[in-house]
């Protein structure tokens, strides 16, 4: 996957022609100088992304400091982004999750087994 902050490009999601998409897409409501000083420009794109528990948190905190928390949350559910941090949420197949489920095994699911 490819993520260019500055202009988001996310294939599988947006393809063609116009597959970088732009935050004043994204969110509706940026100019060019008020784009570079979010939160999400000014750190690594890659924790927006990442399937560590540590940086999914990082990413998390620091949307809590964007001023365009809920603007982006909502473009972000109405896309039903497949994956990373938006508006402060961890999406998964275009629905927020409360965490990331680790490798192995699932856990046992009693009600499917009468327990
Ligand atoms: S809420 Fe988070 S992902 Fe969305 S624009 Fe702000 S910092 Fe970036």
């Amino acid at each position: 996957m490819t993520v260019l902050f500055s202009e988001l490009l996310v294939p599988g999601w947006a393809e063609g022609e116009n597959a970088k998409i732009g935050l004043d897409a994204v969110t509706g409501i940026y100019g060019d100088e008020q784009a570079f000083s979010l939160p999400c420009h000014n750190s690594s794109p890659e924790i927006y992304f990442s399937e560590k528990s540590d940086e999914i948190a990082l990413a998390k905190s620091l949307c809590g400091g964007c001023p365009v928390k809920r603007e982006c949350l909502k473009g972000a559910l109405s896309r039903q982004e497949p994956c990373g941090v938006w508006g402060g949420e961890l999406f998964e197949e275009g629905k927020v999750i409360a965490q990331k489920r680790t490798p192995g095994r699932p856990r046992l699911n009693r009600e499917l087994i009468g327990a």
